[in-house]
């Protein structure tokens, strides 16, 4: 390595690893690398640790989001070889084994890219200006004010149908998130909205969700796929298959078909892609989704030093042929066993290529309802979301985030509430462009 020391990181005669993102993926290997005599530098743009699986439940006010947020030093307490900084990084000059952020140049032995994904917009700048977001807890939280605000602004007109669309929630892509959202949302309506709005219908308000496919959570088995529907239509949401939504100007969803929705809201849940690192982005480094490809070793095509994990990972195998899932559970298996192997890289061992150990997959709509794939046994209903409320629990990381979360949830249930309805961060909306919907409709 040169005599970069930027960043205040102290030289040592130890490899430097340097981890960008501190995510799942992040986190887990660098946890794998405490105590094995390198010097591990992990960056990330935020200061803490996202558990994302749970921003829904902070955009519907059921959670505050530092309940689901974690600090990154923290975390690294008794890690005296781990170094956080706070930095974005921009660019990755693989030649001179340096990287670029915004507090200054770094170099490295050995690089992992752990940088997670973003949302795919698929080039629709329409959508992506108009849309909702849902990655980061400064995304929920803009949507947590704009759900709050649009109840707020439906008091104020007496023209039904600029009223409707305001109270019209239309959530893109049937996966995981947008099935969460919307069972939520559909609790909402049901048990929070007629006591705080009394003075308002919210009978009226809707909740779309729209599917480009013919089923909703179609990673999932078919039968979760069937029952998480039906769940939702008992919750009062309205299911849209095989329709894919071409448009949005903030105030009307177009699709490919004829149906169109009048909406104050439109979250976009349809896709994710890797987030991309300028000179780690050239064409033939990336699989579809700007995945980075890596060999089984994790390691970047033709990139001996460098790395990725994760979602910003594509590694391509018989059991995955299209990559492993964008979900938590990769990520954190290949932080641990990319650990594993830089001891043995630094050993100089052969490294073990990694296996992906599957452990189901599973999404709640609501109270008392979840679906959950095991790879033996699937099962859905009760004790499906009790499994999934503690598989939720497991994960987050730290104790008092645990416990947070626990009390909440046994209050929210026992009280059907959720308390965290609060606009602290005000969305700017334009309501300018409903003001001139054509009352046509009659409240009778
Ligand atoms: C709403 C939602 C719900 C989800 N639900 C589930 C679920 O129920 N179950 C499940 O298993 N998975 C779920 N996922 C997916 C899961 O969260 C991801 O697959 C997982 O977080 C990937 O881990 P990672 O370590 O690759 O990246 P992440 O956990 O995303 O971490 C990436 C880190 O990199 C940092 N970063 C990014 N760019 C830079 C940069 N240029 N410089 C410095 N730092 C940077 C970010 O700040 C972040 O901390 C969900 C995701 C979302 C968005």
């Amino acid at each position: 390595m040169g005599d970069t020391d930027a960043l205040n990181i102290p030289k040592s005669s130890l490899s430097r690893i340097v981890i960008v993102g501190g995510g799942f993926g992040g986190i887990a290997l660098a946890k794998a690398l405490k105590g094995k005599e390198m010097q591990v530098v992990l960056l990330d743009k935020n200061n803490y640790h996202t558990f994302q699986p749970l921003l829904y439940q902070v955009s519907t006010g059921g959670l505050e989001p530092d309940s689901i947020a974690y600090p990154l030093r923290k975390v690294l307490q008794g890690y005296p070889d781990v170094y956080f900084r706070l930095a974005e990084v921009r660019e990755v000059i693989p030649g001179s084994k340096l990287i670029r952020t915004d507090i200054g140049d770094l170099g490295y032995d050995y690089l992992v890219i752990g940088t997670g994904s973003e949302t795919n917009f698929f080039g629709n700048n329409e959508i992506e200006k108009n849309s909702m977001g849902m990655k980061s807890i400064p995304q929920s939280l803009n949507l947590r004010s704009l759900i709050l605000e649009n109840f707020e602004q439906a008091l104020l007109t007496d023209n039904l149908r600029e009223r409707d669309a305001l109270m019209n929630f239309v959530i893109v892509g049937g996966g995981p998130t947008g099935v969460e959202l919307a069972g939520a949302l559909a609790e909402i309506k049901k048990g929070i909205l007629p006591k705080d709005y009394p003075d308002l219908d919210t009978r009226k308000a809707q909740i779309n969700l729209i599917q480009s496919g013919n089923r909703i959570l179609a990673e999932m088995s078919e039968q979760a796929s069937k029952k998480a529907e039906d769940f939702l239509e008992n919750l009062g949401v309205e299911v849209w298959k095989d329709c894919r939504v071409t448009g949005y100007d903030g105030k009307t969803v177009r699709t490919k078909t004829d149906l169109v929705f009048e909406a104050a809201t439109m979250v976009w849940a349809a896709g994710v892609k890797a987030v991309s690192i300028q000179g780690l982005n050239a064409k033939e480094l990336l699989a579809p989704g700007n995945r980075m490809k890596v060999n089984e070793f994790n390691q970047v095509l033709d990139h001996e030093a460098i790395f990725a994990i994760g979602d910003a990972a594509c590694m391509f195998s018989e059991d995955a042929p299209q990559g492993h899932p964008m979900v938590a559970q990769p990520a954190i298996q290949q932080g641990r066993h990319l650990g594993e192997n830089l001891v043995r890289l630094l050993k100089k061992k052969p490294m073990k290529p990694f296996v992906y150990k599957d452990k189901g997959s599973m999404a709640t709509v609501g109270r008392n309802k979840a679906v959950v794939d095991l790879k033996h046994y699937r099962f859905q209903g009760i004790f499906a979301w009790f499994v999934w409320m503690f598989v939720h629990l497991f994960f987050l990381i730290g104790f008092r985030d645990r416990m947070v979360v626990f009390v909440n949830w046994v209050y929210n249930y026992i009280r059907f509430d959720r308390e965290a309805r609060l606009i602290i961060r005000p969305y700017k909306r334009d309501y300018s462009q409903f003001k001139d919907c054509k009352d046509s409709k009659s409240e009778s």
